[in-house]
């Protein structure tokens, strides 16, 4: 945790306590740079998140979803199930970080292009296509030679 008084990135916690009957945890940490001390809470998440469609109907988040559109772009790539789980982590932490309830499958196909084309060439190019739909070869390899540029 950042100290907020002079932005060092690890502070120490002092005493941590439970309150609310166990659902929040109250920490009281220290600076060791600054001296500066301050309080943090830690509950549990329990806000639901919702993905909207592209046609604007409402599903229930679900991260098993994610994780299949990893593995199958993934497929044959010589991947384990570890790092894909953990590719699906750090998009999930990242859409529950964010101040939203509603989640666009746009977002989400984002978020995993984003950490796509950071591992693996092809498994991007393999979502992509998929995920902005091409209808034509036209399409396809405009989307290709733009990613040799970049
Ligand atoms: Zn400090």
């Amino acid at each position: 945790m950042k100290c907020p008084f002079c932005e060092k990135a690890e502070t120490g916690v002092k005493d941590s306590r439970t309150t609310n009957e166990g659902s929040i945890v109250r920490r009281r940490r220290y600076c060791g740079k600054c001296g500066g001390r301050f309080t943090t809470f830690e509950r549990i998440q329990t806000r639901e998140l919702v993905v909207v469609k592209r046609s604007g109907a409402k599903r229930p988040f679900d991260r098993t979803k994610i994780e299949k559109s990893i593995a199958t772009a993934l497929r044959k790539r010589s991947f384990s199930q570890k790092q894909i789980g953990e590719i699906n982590d750090r998009i999930i932490l990242e859409l529950e970080s964010d101040n939203t309830r509603e989640i666009t499958t746009r977002k989400i196909g984002k978020l995993i292009m984003k950490e796509l084309v950071k591992i693996d060439p092809v498994a991007y190019i393999r979502f992509a296509s998929v995920y902005k739909d091409f209808t034509n070869i036209e399409d396809f390899t405009r989307f290709i030679s733009k990613l040799q540029k970049d």
